[in-house]
C-alpha cells in the first residue's frame, strides 16, 4: 500500500485522536495539528514515540504549510457547550479554518475532506435526513455559531472545488460517542455514562422525547476514511452515522441498566433551538462507500462505559 503524509486538524480531539491512530497503523505518516482547546494531549501521548506521528501545537485560523497528501480538517469544538463558550471563536474556526486548509490544500493538490455535521440540517422538518435536504437552521440562535460556520464550510468547499479543482470531500457526521470522550464536554452520552458511574442525577434535558441517533467511533472513523479514498469524482457530502434512533429518555434508561447505577432521572429545561429528531439516510454512504455502521448502540455503549470507568 501506498505510503502517506497526512496531516489531521482537530487531531488531539475524540475523533482526531482515533483518526490518529487508524491511519498510523495503516502505515500512513501523520501530523496532528491542535490548538488544546478542547482536545487533549493525553488523547494522543501514546503516539509520541513513534517516528510517523508528529504533533504540532497551532490554531486553524492562522495559515499553515507543510507538504502532504490528504487533509482531514476536523478542528471545531463539536460540543453545544465549547463552541458556544466563544461563538465568534467557533464561526472563525469553521470558516477561516476552512479558508486556511483549502488554500493549503489547493497549492499542494492534496485531497482534503470536511467533518461537517448533522447540524447543517437544524432543527430539520424532513425526517429521516438525506443529503438533498436544505436545512431548518436558526441563523441567530445560541446553535448558529457552529450550524451556519458549518454551512459556510461546506460552500467554501464545494466553491474552491468549482474554481480552483480542489479535490474535496464532505462528511455530515451525526452524533458519534465512544472512548475519548471529554467526561465534561456536555454531550449527552458523556454526560449519561458519567452522572450513572458518578451516583448523580442524570440530567435529561425537555421531557427527553427528543431523538439522536448514535454511531459508535470505530464505525464512524471506518466512513471517515472510506470517503477519503472514494473515487475521485465523489465529493459529498454525504451522511455517515446509525440510523437507529433512539429518545433521550431510552438512551437514560440504556445507561442506568448498563452501568447498574442507582442513579435517578431528573429533568431540566431544553435548550434553546434543540433539535427534536434527528436520524441519517444512509442510501448514499451504502452505495457510493458500501458503508454502513456494524455497531450496535449496547455494545458501543459498553466499551465507553468501561473507558470512562477507567479515567474518573
Ligand atoms: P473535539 O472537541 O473532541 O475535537 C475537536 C478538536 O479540534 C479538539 O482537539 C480541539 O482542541 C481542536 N480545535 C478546536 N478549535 C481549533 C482551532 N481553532 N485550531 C486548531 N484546533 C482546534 O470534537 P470531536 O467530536 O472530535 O469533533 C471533531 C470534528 O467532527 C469537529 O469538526 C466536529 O464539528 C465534527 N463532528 C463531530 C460530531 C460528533 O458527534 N462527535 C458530530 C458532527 C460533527
Ligand atoms: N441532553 C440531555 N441531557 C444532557 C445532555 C444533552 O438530555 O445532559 C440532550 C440534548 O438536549 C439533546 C440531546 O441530548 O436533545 C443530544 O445532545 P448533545 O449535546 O449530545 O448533541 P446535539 O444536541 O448536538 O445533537
Amino acid at each position: 500500500m501506498l505510503k502517506k503524509k497526512i496531516l489531521i486538524t482537530g487531531g488531539a480531539g475524540f475523533l482526531g485522536s482515533h483518526l490518529c491512530d487508524r491511519l498510523l497503523g495503516e502505515g500512513h505518516e501523520v501530523i496532528c495539528l491542535d490548538n488544546y482547546f478542547t482536545g487533549q494531549k493525553q488523547n494522543v501521548v501514546h503516539l509520541l514515540g513513534n517516528p510517523y506521528f508528529e504533533l504540532i501545537r497551532h490554531d486553524v485560523t492562522m495559515p499553515f504549510f507543510i507538504e502532504v497528501d490528504e487533509i482531514y480538517n476536523l478542528a471545531c469544538p463539536a460540543s453545544p457547550i465549547h463552541y458556544q463558550y466563544n461563538a465568534i471563536k467557533t464561526v472563525k474556526t469553521s470558516v477561516m479554518g476552512a479558508i486556511n486548509m483549502l488554500g493549503l490544500a489547493k497549492r499542494i493538490k492534496a485531497r482534503i475532506l470536511q467533518a461537517s455535521t448533522s447540524e447543517v440540517y437544524g432543527d430539520p422538518e424532513v425526517h429521516p435526513q438525506v443529503e438533498s435536504y436544505w436545512g431548518h437552521v436558526n441563523p441567530i440562535g445560541i446553535r448558529s455559531c457552529y450550524d451556519e460556520g458549518k454551512r459556510i464550510a461546506e460552500t467554501l468547499f464545494v466553491n474552491y472545488h468549482q474554481q480552483n479543482n480542489v479535490r474535496i470531500k464532505i462528511m455530515r457526521i451525526f452524533n458519534t460517542y465512544g472512548p475519548r470522550m471529554h467526561p465534561h464536554d456536555g454531550r449527552v452520552v458523556s454526560n449519561f455514562i458519567v452522572q450513572a458511574l458518578k451516583g448523580e442525577d442524570m440530567t435529561i434535558y425537555g421531557d427527553g422525547s427528543q431523538s439522536r441517533s448514535f454511531c459508535y467511533v470505530d464505525d464512524l472513523l471506518d466512513g471517515m476514511v472510506r470517503l477519503m479514498n472514494s473515487r475521485e469524482e465523489f465529493t459529498g457530502p454525504v451522511n455517515i452515522g446509525n440510523p437507529n434512533e433512539f429518545t433521550m429518555i431510552e438512551l437514560a434508561e440504556k445507561v442506568i441498566r448498563l452501568t447498574g447505577s442507582k442513579s435517578k432521572i431528573i429533568f431540566l429545561p431544553l435548550p434553546e433551538d434543540d433539535p427534536a429528531h434527528r436520524q441519517p439516510d444512509i442510501t448514499l454512504a451504502k452505495k457510493e462507500l458500501g458503508w454502513e455502521p456494524k455497531v450496535m448502540l449496547d455494545d458501543g455503549l459498553v466499551k465507553t462505559i468501561d473507558y470512562f470507568k477507567s479515567v474518573i
